[in-house]
């Protein structure tokens, strides 16, 4: 196992913002939460990365775990390539190399953030989660603010990167289609105080899917996510 929370709840001043949330993740899936904005996901992943206490339940989980933040976090000062390879005492550049190629970042290993686009950054965010490794890598909306192409292009990027060690992903997003494409399960939240109000399974290996596939599905998901409860 990678994970397990039972009954996890937060509160920020009288503001409930996690009302019990539970489940468990095991080794090489990939898991999305899926919840509007503002229903606590950050929050969420923060307690499970160990930076915020919770203030009820449990909360167990893997001691190797790699965080893309919901900013990219790149230090200004320093170029892509060394941005990657100071999150780790040993430096493998060769390794630091094959990740950025695999994202299409490679011709820009010397640039500085301030010269990257936004979804570069974001993309490096994720090359550096690799490159870290770890059982677990919490990613936080990492796809959030890119336009239509760019995203389902990344999406790819991201399953292949995965294919290579199948590492447990816990991929948060109030984004339908990226969770569609990307999940084994995904965990739809409730608006604040958030629970998880259902399951979906998706059977078909992440690698094999098109967004046209899975029209039903989304219905579904907009249907439960409308749900006020
Ligand atoms: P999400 O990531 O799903 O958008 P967050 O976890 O960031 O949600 O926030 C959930 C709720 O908690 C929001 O209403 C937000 O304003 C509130 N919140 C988040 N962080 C803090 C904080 N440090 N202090 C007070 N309220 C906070
Ligand atoms: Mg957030």
């Amino acid at each position: 196992m990678i994970a397990q929370l039972k009954n996890v709840k937060k509160e920020y001043q009288g503001l409930q913002v996690l009302d019990g949330i539970s489940f468990v993740l095991q080794p090489g899936e990939i898991v999305c939460l899926l919840g509007p904005s503002g229903s606590g996901k950050t929050t969420l992943l923060n307690i499970m990365a160990g930076l915020l206490p919770a203030d009820d339940g449990e909360c167990w989980i893997t001691d190797k775990v790699s965080y893309v933040f919901q900013e990219d976090r790149l230090l200004p000062w320093k170029t892509l390539l060394e941005n990657i390879l100071f999150v780790k005492a040993e430096r493998e550049v060769e390794t630091a190399r094959a990740i950025l190629a695999k994202l299409g970042l490679i011709d820009f290993c010397n640039y500085y953030p301030a010269e990257l686009s936004g979804g570069m950054k974001q993309r490096a965010a994720i090359a550096r989660a690799f490159y870290a490794g770890g059982d677990l890598f919490l990613m936080d909306e990492p796809f959030q603010s890119l336009d239509v192409e760019l995203r389902l292009r990344l999406i790819k990027e991201l399953i292949s990167l995965w294919e290579v060690k199948r590492n447990t992903i816990l991929f948060v997003t109030h984004n339908l289609e990226e969770a569609i494409l990307l999940g084994h399960r995904i965990l739809v939240l409730s608006d604040g105080p958030a629970k998880i109000k259902k399951e979906f399974k998706v059977e078909m290996a992440p690698a094999d899917r098109v967004p046209e596939d899975f029209k039903e599905l989304k219905q579904e998901m907009e249907r439960c996510l409308a749900v006020v409860d």
